[in-house]
């Protein structure tokens, strides 16, 4: 069985406030079901949250990692920090941190060698640019991220997630077209055997510019195993129609 995943990157927003009125709406209004949910907000309310939603089936994850174990490296957040906290999942490689702070495939492996090895479970994101898109190269730009990311890398012991965001959809508000997220996750299926053995179980979300009323189409695309979000996801009443309706579609068996 393939899970769905509905996850939610904050980004640089939300206060304390914001926090505890989201796990609040979710205590009352949260039902588990078939699909997992999934909180990512900034490193410095990680462990509010990680509180806060201590009972619930809601799991917290960080939108980010250091590619380093521990030591003298300011600022940097470790997988060891992480756990610590009971946090065990990372968005690692995501498009603003490519494109913003020049985060290298390089880097983005170090951090996915770092999670796996230290038994945290990674989000990876790839993306093409709307240039790339254009000039008709986004498989191979797809294949290139994922094979960097990947190299040798062996996820056995971890849960890892590919997220696809095309990088020209992201908060936009306009989501890519129905045909173009069926063809781009068929092409990232057909590739990712080449890089994991295990790829069958693997979900792919699909990120970019999600919300309550274009989700159900997109869940309808065959390859599309959940989302990614980011602004849709500051609502907990729009995140929480979105866990919903993915919920109604239901669960892929393999
Ligand atoms: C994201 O940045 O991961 C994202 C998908 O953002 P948005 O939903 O706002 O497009």
């Amino acid at each position: 069985m393939r899970k769905n995943y509905c996850i939610a990157n904050w980004k640089m927003n939300q206060s304390i406030k914001d926090c505890k009125n989201f796990a609040n709406y979710m205590e009352n209004n949260f039902n588990y079901n078939s699909s997992e949910m999934l909180i990512c907000p900034s490193f410095i309310h990680l462990d509010l949250m990680s509180y806060l939603f201590t009972a619930s089936q809601i799991e917290i994850g960080s939108q980010s990692i250091s590619e380093y174990q521990n030591g003298a490296f300011t600022a940097e957040i470790s997988c060891e920090m992480l756990l610590d906290m009971n946090i065990n999942w990372a968005i690692i490689g995501h498009s603003e941190r490519r494109q913003i702070f020049k985060e290298s495939d390089y880097e983005i492996h170090n951090k996915l060698k770092n999670a796996v090895q230290n038994g945290v479970n990674p989000i990876l994101c790839i993306g093409e640019s709307l240039e790339q898109r254009q000039s008709g190269n986004t498989e191979s730009i797809l294949k290139n991220q994922v094979k960097m990311a990947i190299n040798t890398l062996d996820f056995t012991d971890v849960n890892l997630i590919i997220a696809y965001e095309p990088v020209w959809a992201i908060g936009t508000g306009i989501a890519a077209d129905l045909s173009t997220i069926a063809d781009t996750h068929d092409q990232i299926r057909s590739f990712l055997p080449e890089f994991i053995s295990t790829s069958k179980s693997i979900p792919v979300l699909y990120g970019g510019s999600v919300n309550p009323d274009n989700c159900k189409e997109i869940l309808n695309i065959e390859n599309v195993n959940g989302f990614l979000i980011g602004g849709a996801s500051l609502d907990p009443q729009k995140f929480l129609n979105i866990y919903k309706q993915m919920n109604e579609i239901g669960v892929e068996s393999l």
